[in-house]
C-alpha cells in the first residue's frame, strides 16, 4: 500500500520508521510479552520508557537541568487554562500579558482572562505597512520593542508558530530589554516544536501538543523552570498543578502511556536524523522550495510577511477561489491529502512537518504547476 503525502496540520504525518517500529513492538515490547498499552504506569518497564523519552527530549532541545519536563493531557487548549492557574499569581499580582498574532494566541488570551487581570501586550489584528508592503491582519508579528509588557505581570504569553495563519517567530525577546526583567516568557510552541533548535532558557514555560511534530494526539509536553512551581491558584485541579506533575515525573495520575511511548520513538528517530539542528536544515530546504514556487507565480499566493513565514504551515490561496474545490479534488486523486485551509481562513494550507519528506513537497509543487497549466 502506497502512503499518500499527508499535509494535515495535526494530527499529522509520523515518520514511517517510527510506525514500523511501533508495529513490530505492538504485541511484545522488548520481550516483555506485553504491549506498551497493557503495562502499568507504575511498573519498571513503563518508567524506563517514560524516563528515556524525557532524557531524549532533553538532549534534543538542550533543556537545562533546572527545568522540569512533563507529559500531560488536555492538549494545548487545556494549557490555555492550566498556565494561568499555575502562574498568574507567581508574583502576587494576578496579572499577565498576551501577544496576539493569530487565532491560537487569541484563544489563549481569551481563556486566560478568566483567571486574572489579563491584557494585550501587542497584536497584529489589523493591517499595517511593513517595508512598503501592505500586510493584512494576522500576517505579521509586532516588533518586540512595541510590546507593552507590564513590569508587574507574572508572564507574557506568545504562540511561536500560528498553525492557521502560518506565522512563525524567528526568535524570542529578552524581557529584561523590554523593561520587565521579572516577567517570565510563556510560549505555545505546539506546531513547530522539535522543528528547530530553541533557546529554552529564554522562557519560563514552553508547552506543545504532541500531534504535529512529536507524536500522536493525547500527549502535551510542558517544559517549566522549577522555581516557578508552587504558586497555583486554589481553584487549580491537583492533576493540573505543575508542582504535583513535575514531582511525580508525569505520573501524578495515569499518564497517556502509549502516546508517551510513541513520542519517545519520535525522539529516537530525530536523534538518528542528527537532532533538531539537522532536521531544521531539512525543514528550511522544504519551506524554501515551496515559498519560492509560490512567489514565482501569481496563480497562488501566500499572504504572510516574508521574514515571519512559517516553515511548518504554509497557507496559500488560489487567485480564483472558485477553483478551490477542483484543486482539492485533484489533489486527493494525486495522493496529496489534507490541503484544505482552516475553515476560518479558507483557501489551502500545506503543513510540512518534520516527518514529511522533501519528495512530498516536490509532488505538491508538480501538482500545483499542472493545475495552473490547466486552469491559469
Ligand atoms: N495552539 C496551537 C498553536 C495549535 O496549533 C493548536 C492545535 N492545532 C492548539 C493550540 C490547540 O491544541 P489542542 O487541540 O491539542 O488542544
Amino acid at each position: 500500500m502506497a502512503r499518500p503525502w499527508n499535509f494535515s496540520a495535526g494530527p499529522s504525518v509520523l515518520p514511517e520508521a517510527v510506525l514500523k517500529r511501533a508495529a513490530e513492538e505492538m504485541l511484545d515490547w522488548h520481550g516483555s510479552g506485553m504491549s506498551v498499552m497493557e503495562m502499568s504506569h507504575r511498573g519498571k518497564q513503563f518508567i524506563q520508557i517514560c524516563d528515556e523519552a524525557e532524557a531524549d527530549l532533553r538532549t534534543l532541545l538542550s533543556i537545562p537541568e533546572e527545568y522540569g519536563v512533563v507529559f500531560m493531557q488536555g492538549g494545548a487548549t487545556a494549557e490555555n487554562a492550566i498556565v494561568p492557574m499555575n502562574l498568574i499569581n507567581l508574583r502576587g499580582t494576578k496579572s499577565a500579558d498576551y501577544v496576539l498574532t493569530g487565532q491560537w494566541s487569541r484563544k489563549s488570551f481569551k481563556e486566560a482572562q478568566r483567571y486574572g487581570d489579563v491584557q494585550v501586550a501587542a497584536a497584529s489584528d489589523s493591517a499595517t505597512v511593513l517595508g512598503g508592503v501592505e500586510q493584512a491582519a494576522w500576517t505579521w508579528v509586532p516588533q518586540a520593542r512595541d510590546w507593552h509588557v507590564r513590569p508587574e505581570s507574572a508572564y507574557v504569553h506568545l504562540c511561536s508558530n500560528e498553525t492557521i495563519g502560518g506565522v512563525e517567530f524567528v526568535d524570542w525577546p529578552e524581557l529584561a530589554s523590554l523593561g520587565a526583567p521579572d516577567t517570565e516568557l510563556v510560549v505555545d510552541a505546539s506546531s513547530h516544536f522539535l522543528s528547530r533548535p530553541m533557546d529554552v532558557s529564554r522562557a519560563g514555560l514552553i508547552y506543545a501538543g504532541a500531534q504535529k511534530n512529536a507524536g500522536p494526539a493525547g500527549v502535551t509536553v510542558v517544559i517549566v523552570r522549577k522555581d516557578l512551581l508552587g504558586h497555583a491558584l486554589p481553584i487549580c485541579p491537583s492533576a493540573f498543578d505543575y508542582a504535583n506533575v513535575v514531582e511525580a515525573r508525569s505520573s501524578f495520575n495515569t499518564p497517556p502511556t502509549y502516546g508517551i511511548y510513541m513520542l519517545g520513538l519520535v525522539c529516537k528517530w530525530l536523534l538518528a536524523q542528527g537532532g533538531v539542528a539537522a532536521i531544521e536544515q531539512a525543514n528550511i530546504a522544504k519551506a524554501d522550495l515551496l515559498y519560492s514556487y509560490l512567489d514565482g507565480t501569481s496563480f497562488y499566493r501566500n499572504p504572510v510577511e516574508k521574514s515571519v513565514r512559517s516553515r511548518m504551515n504554509v497557507p496559500f490561496v488560489l487567485r480564483d477561489a472558485s477553483l478551490d474545490a477542483a484543486f482539492l479534488a485533484g489533489a486527493q486523486e494525486a495522493g496529496l491529502m489534507q490541503l484544505k485551509g482552516h475553515k476560518s481562513v479558507g483557501g489551502m494550507r500545506a503543513s510540512i512537518y518534520n516527518a514529511l519528506p522533501i519528495e512530498g513537497v516536490r509532488a505538491l509543487i508538480s501538482y500545483m504547476q499542472e493545475f495552473e497549466r490547466r486552469h491559469g
